[in-house]
């Protein structure tokens, strides 16, 4: 069985969750770390998602990289194409969502793809157009104040056509109300009218799965994690595919358990916090890293004598007051980097002292450890909490729970260890 569906996703933890909501409905999935050398159809699955690091980089260069991933997943059979991006829609005031959508679309020979951020399980919705996170609109909802790629305007059909060369219409919530038929002979409509590329609401899972449906002959889809809720039954239902049902249970690792944290959201300062009462933690302090002390190996030092005793922790995880402090004294950059670089020292020690279940706490520092630890590839599993899935690094007996900063309950590092293969 060869893939069916190829999906390229604009950030790593972005990947992952797209990937943990696909496996979730059925479909064998494998998340790659840019595009490998290894060809797509010697990997055994139903989607295989190429994460690439395209968001905020120039138009041209995330045109490149994602025309390159999908020749990979092209000549590996995949029959559908799906450009995965941030469900607040983030972009930068040249894209890159219009300009990698239209590229894909001109390769593909698309005659239009729809357009669609919306994940309410995450409180993401979109109606007429217009992108809410929970009950405020994306422009107030502390995206406009994002220092990468703040979002000033909620009307997405403006956004996009700000980014385009196409035309840009909207499908409506009265369209997705009434079924799937009604929302093609929309799409039909503003095909004629010039508007290829569609903003699509949705304020529920059932619109997405009339979306999903109305739209599977379409050789491209673009979305933020959300749209996967329709697609594999859509694809099922298409005779393109067999789903499994629920996401398949991985390989057995065994081993010793450990959690790695640089995330300093807030929602990870809270799980940190708790995990600490019950289980050794050690911290690791961008200050004390910048002064030239080797924090990695007195941690791991420290790991040495504790890890078979039960899981551990290590966190450069703090609050806003304490990140502001340290990135005031040696640089925003220089903060993250060091802290990267001893946590992905950290990782890569306790795998040699016999870990074997690693969850990693922030998408930067994931995309460090990951690095560091030379995975490729992540076979997905059971999602431990809504996006974010248990993964198995393809290749080496080794388990990841990569989490993005602001995902997962409270409780979430000893949830993860408590299921993990
Ligand atoms: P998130 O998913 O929450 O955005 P990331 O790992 O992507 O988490 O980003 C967090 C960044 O903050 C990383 O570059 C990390 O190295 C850095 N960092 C972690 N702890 C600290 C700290 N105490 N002070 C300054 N920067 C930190």
């Amino acid at each position: 069985m060869t893939v069916v569906l190829g999906c390229i996703a604009d950030d790593f933890t972005g990947a992952t969750d797209l990937a943990g909501m696909l496996a979730r409905f059925g479909m064998r999935a494998v998340q790659t770390i840019g595009v490998p050398t290894q060809p797509a159809s010697e990997i055994e699955a139903d989607a295989i998602i190429v994460a690439l690091k395209s968001r905020t980089i120039s138009p041209e260069d995330a045109i490149q990289q994602s025309l390159e991933a999908l020749k990979w997943l092209q000549a590996g059979g995949a029959k559908r194409f799906y450009f995965k991006y941030c469900s607040t829609f983030d972009s930068t005031e040249s894209g890159n969502i219009g300009p990698v959508a239209e590229a894909l679309m001109d390769a593909l020979g698309a005659q239009q793809a729809i357009a669609c951020p919306a994940f309410p399980e995450n409180g993401r919705t979109v109606f007429k157009g217009y992108l809410f996170a929970g009950d405020v609109l994306l422009n107030e909802s502390g995206m406009q104040d994002h220092p990468l790629t703040p979002m000033t305007d909620a009307n997405l059909v403006r956004v996009l056509a700000s980014q385009s060369k196409r035309g840009v219409g909207l499908v409506d919530y009265q369209s997705i109300r009434r079924g799937s038929d009604v929302v093609s002979a929309a799409l039909k409509t503003l095909l004629s009218e010039g508007k290829s590329l569609v903003i699509a609401d949705a304020t529920d899972e059932d619109d997405l799965r009339v979306l999903a449906e109305a739209s599977v002959d379409h050789p491209l889809l673009t979305g933020g994690s959300g749209l996967a809720v329709g697609i594999p039954s859509a694809l099922e239902a298409a005779g393109l595919f067999k789903s499994t049902g629920a996401a398949v249970d991985l390989p057995e690792v065994g081993g010793m358990s450990a959690v790695i944290s640089g995330s300093c959201s807030r929602a990870t300062n809270e799980q940190v916090r708790l995990f600490k009462e019950e289980h050794p933690a050690f911290q690791i302090d961008p200050l004390a890293l910048a002064e030239g002390r080797d924090l990695a190996t007195e941690a791991l030092v420290w790991a040495s004598s504790k890890l078979a005793d039960g899981p551990l922790l290590v966190y450069a995880t703090a609050e806003p007051e304490a990140v502001r402090a340290a990135q005031a004294k040696i640089g925003r950059d220089k903060a993250g980097a060091l802290v990267e670089e001893a946590l992905a020292t950290v990782a890569a020690g306790l795998c040699e002292l016999g870990a074997r279940r690693l969850v990693v706490a922030g998408g930067e520092t994931s995309g460090a450890v990951v690095q560091r630890l030379g995975v490729e590839a992540l076979r997905i599993g059971r999602e431990i909490d809504p996006g974010v899935p248990w993964c198995s690094a393809v290749g080496q007996p080794l388990a990841l729970a990569l989490k993005s900063g602001n995902f997962g309950a409270p409780d979430f590092f000893k949830k993860a260890i408590s299921i993990a293969p």
